[in-house]
């Protein structure tokens, strides 16, 4: 390790470039980046994130060779810049940030200003000629150091930062803040609470910073963020270290967060906030709400048009939309960061089009740039216009999340999750939000900001979670302590609203309202549904531009889980190719027929069942007939009778009673049978094909009406030719298999012979018992097709109940024993091998055996990628994930080139 460097340069030698951001982190790559390209970055260093394993791979200690690495750094850096680190004539200061190799806004630590002591602050107020601006840095500094490496802050709920409250004491004194006076009760108020002096020494400042920065990567929010966006622990984080450039120094001095176009609507514009005479952590903070960045054309022109000339380098070189941080130092423009900015699913969908459309970037590359999951937000509920009308908006914020959200007032993370808990729909109201609300914002339908702006922290990490959110209402204030939030009305008396009442949020214009509002489908939704004209809507097009691209991509089929022509039809246009899976069971549940499937499963003997399933036939075959007819000839993957009896029977004895008077059967009888029926483990009793092997008339039954729905449709005007698939749910064993298969061939030919209709069609099973998956060969010369039932194949592989994991489940992700949600997305080292066993068994026994996957799972990006790597022909999800699957299909495609 004598030689390997563990420190990059950036400035007037840059050792590292954007490709490098598995060892220099997001941040620290894009900054060698700009450099390189000559775009104006403060000089520094860069910690690589193999620092950061080390870091925990030896109880927090470092490479040997580091030390003395940050400190060569360190002097090239004195030296580029002429100042001295600790010079208490004209101190050089730094800042210390971090920079993961995914950015993880507001989840680790950052401190800046660092290199002033009570001797080099002196220093500085001479060389500015500004006691104040080398005073307010101070404060700033030991604010900053206090909390992040010092560990003094608020403690409850509620509690107040201990810093702010020192800050506001001494802002109401007067006119101007002393910030000479703020930094001593700073101090102060550190000795107190740590029992010693701040620290003075530079040197030991700065290793505190990068110990702090290091160690952040395992605080409690970055590992729930981790958790949430599957960001593996190991990859670590780098430390950034830099030097400072002040926007705190009068008013030709800015800072500010811009975007090269607005990541709430993707429209081509330059977007962005600043402020005058302040430092960076103040706009993203949210402390003070900034001004829009148009209003720099008249207060600092020059700039102005500079941010514009940034504006389109960075876009032509980085070819995404950037999210930059700049500060302006008399005049001079900085650039501080700059990475992929994150956007809602409308402007993603908005960029990754108009720029293929200008050149920029070509088709595939516009495909990878759409988050999979954000396509859905084209297709989340606005508010109902006529319900808008009869209401006004009681106040305004900034729109920062598009989409509509009512729910119950909230005041704190921890109300929200109690209240979410309950099943209440609620807004999180907050003054500004920290990265600790993330867990509340997380359950919550909207989120509320009196302070910040576009780009504060509820701003950023709501976009992201794709959450409705309204920032900086400045004429609404939280009062946690009595819990009500108060708007000050310009038309007389403030409204007050307090914890649990209804409010309203438009997270696409910003308006609050009192009370809740109905939710109606988007304009988009609109359009597909022939409600509205497509003209009217752009979003359409942008909808339909980019699932054309991801169709012309993807080799994966589309299919969706469906039981109702209504549900078929509106997968279909949302763009399902066909069904591939009908949970026939759910035909069951409709009120004219459940007491029929009641009186089935109650019979005594093969008789009164007999005489059962004959009533319910007729509505089978009428179910089948209008599924198979809103697919018009499109393939329908139709699953024999699936669940354990039980969940079709009452367990109050009162609905029992009821039940039996209508079925004219005694009370005792339906009380003995419904206690005969109960099993202890249902889930892995008398369900699936064991229902079936058990009472073959049950699939004779729903065989006829299957055979007899797609007979009908033949002998129809339009003789509509139906392909039907007959699936066999939860098979182990090949001779399960053996015994379905042939009642289904029996009757079907039975079907044919008295319809004189020949029908094709395919018979196939499930594969969700492991069993199953590791013996596939044997089953696979039964079956035509396997479908993938990873919810039960993941319930059975994992021994974990699909219905209640949640008593341990908060544990295993804090702990981070599982990786992710297993039922949510493929555990592909487990679950997985066990299908890719299956596939390769399958397609040795029977080459052109058809593979599909059914389970949850067919609608979540990841496991569509697996799905694809593995070799499935299609896979399966819910209706409204279809778009989601189109998109992520095409990604697994284009990621495999
Ligand atoms: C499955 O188990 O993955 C499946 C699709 O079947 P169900 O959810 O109906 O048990
Ligand atoms: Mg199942």
């Amino acid at each position: 390790m004598e030689n390997h460097p563990f420190v990059f340069a950036f400035g007037v030698r840059t050792d590292g470039s954007a490709e490098m951001r598995e060892l220099l982190g997001g941040k620290g790559a894009n900054l060698a980046e700009m450099a390189k390209i000559g775009l104006p970055v403060p000089p520094g260093f860069t910690l690589a994130t193999e620092v950061c394993n080390f870091f925990y791979d030896h109880a927090g200690k470092y490479p040997e060779r580091l030390r003395d690495q940050v400190s060569i750094a360190l002097e090239e850096l004195e030296e580029q810049i002429g100042k001295r680190f600790g010079d208490p004539n004209n101190p050089l200061l730094i800042s210390v940030r971090s920079g993961a190799r995914e950015s993880m806004p507001g989840m680790m630590d950052t401190i800046l200003n660092l290199g002033l002591n009570d001797e080099t602050v002196e220093g500085l107020a001479k060389a500015s000629g500004n006691r104040s601006f080398a005073f307010d840095c101070y404060r700033r500094f030991i604010q900053m150091y206090g909390d992040v490496v010092l560990g003094v802050r608020a403690g409850g709920e509620t509690e107040e930062e201990p810093f702010d409250l020192i800050f506001r004491s001494e802002a109401a004194r007067g006119d101007d803040v002393d910030f000479v006076q703020v930094s001593e009760r700073y101090k102060k108020l550190i000795l107190e609470r740590t029992g010693s002096p701040f620290p003075q020494n530079p040197i030991e400042q700065l290793w505190g910073a990068i110990d702090s920065v290091f160690g952040s990567w395992r605080n409690d929010r970055a590992i729930l963020y981790r958790q949430r966006y599957g960001i593996p622990a190991s990859w670590g984080t780098a430390v950034n270290v830099q030097a400072m450039v002040f926007g705190n120094l009068g008013e030709n001095s800015a800072t500010g967060v811009a975007f090269t176009r607005d990541p709430a609507t993707g429209e081509n514009v330059l977007y962005g906030e600043y402020l005058i005479d302040a430092q960076g952590e103040d706009v993203v903070a949210g402390v003070r709400t900034p001004k829009n960045i148009a209003e720099m054309v008249d207060e600092m022109p020059e700039s102005f048009d500079e941010l514009l000339r940034t504006r389109e380098k960075l876009e032509q070189h980085f070819r995404d939309m950037q999210d930059f941080e700049f500060t302006i130092e008399q005049g001079k423009l900085y650039l501080l960061q700059t990475r992929n900015g994150k956007r809602t699913g409308q402007a993603a969908v908005r960029i990754a089009v108009e720029m293929q459309q200008d050149g920029l970037i070509d088709d595939r590359t516009a495909l990878l740039k759409v988050p999979a999951e954000s396509i859905d937000s084209l297709l989340v509920p606005v508010f109902d216009p006529q319900a808008l009308m009869a209401t006004e908006p009681v106040a305004h914020g900034l729109p920062a999340g598009p989409g509509a959200a009512s729910g119950k007032i909230v005041f704190s993370s921890d109300a929200a999750c109690r209240a979410a808990e309950q099943g209440d729909n609620v807004v999180l109201c907050r003054t500004e939000t920290s990265p600790d609300d993330l867990k509340g914002m997380l359950v919550s339908q909207g989120i509320l900001t009196a302070r910040g702006g576009v780009s504060s922290h509820a701003a950023l990490v709501a976009r992201q979670l794709g959450k409705v959110c309204v920032c900086g209402a400045s004429d609404v204030t939280m009062n946690y302590d009595d819990r009500t939030l108060v708007v000050e009305s310009s038309r007389g008396h403030p409204i007050v609203m307090r914890e649990g009442d209804d409010i309203s949020l438009d997270g696409s214009s910003g308006a609050i309202y009192v009370g809740p509002i109905k939710n109606i489908d988007s304009d988009v939704h609109q359009v597909l549904t022939g409600r509205l004209e497509s003209d009217a809507s752009q979003n359409f097009h942008l909808f339909e531009t980019l699932m054309l691209w991801a169709d012309q991509h993807r080799s994966l089929k589309i299919r969706t889980n469906a039981d109702t022509p209504e549900m078929a039809e509106q997968a279909i246009t949302l763009g399902a190719e066909g069904i591939g899976l009908c949970r026939t069971e759910h035909m069951f549940f409709a009120e004219d027929r459940i007491d029929h499937m009641r009186k089935m499963i109650l019979a005594a003997n093969e008789e009164q069942r007999r005489e059962a399933l004959a009533e319910l036939l007729p509505f089978q075959r009428r179910d089948f007939y209008g599924l198979f007819g809103a697919m018009a000839g499109g393939p329908v993957t139709v699953r024999l009778l699936d669940p354990p009896l039980n969940e079709f029977l009452p367990q109050d004895e009162d609905v029992q009673a009821a039940l039996a008077e209508r079925l004219e059967l005694g009370v005792g009888f339906v009380v003995d049978r419904i206690e005969a029926l109960h099993e202890q483990n249902p889930m892995l009793g008398c369900r699936g094909c064991r229902l079936g092997i058990l009472y073959p008339e049950i699939t004779e039954m729903q065989t006829t009406a299957i055979f007899e729905a797609v007979a009908a449709h033949r002998k129809d005007e339009d003789a509509l030719i139906v392909r039907p698939e007959i699936m066999v749910p939860l098979v182990g064993f090949q001779s399960e298999l053996a015994d379905q298969v042939s009642i289904v061939r029996r009757v079907a030919d039975e079907v044919m012979r008295s319809s004189g209709v020949e029908i094709e069609y395919e018979v196939g099973t499930m594969i969700e018992v492991p069993r199953a998956a590791i013996t596939a060969d044997e089953i696979a010369s039964e079956a035509e097709f396997f479908s993938f039932g990873t919810n039960d194949l993941t319930q059975m592989a994992l021994g974990l109940s699909r219905d209640d994991m949640g008593s341990f489940f908060d544990c295993y992700t804090s702990k981070e024993i599982y990786s992710g949600n297993p039922f949510a997305t493929i555990d592909e080292i487990g679950v997985g091998r066990l299908i890719e066993e299956a596939v390769q068994r399958g397609r040795a026994t029977r080459a052109d055996l058809k593979l599909g996957i059914c389970g949850e799972h067919g609608g979540d990006p990841a496991s569509i990628a697996f799905c694809h790597r593995v070799g499935l022909d299609y896979v399966s999800c819910s209706p409204f994930r279809v778009p989601v699957a189109r998109l992520a299909a095409a990604q697994a495609s284009l990621r495999e080139l």
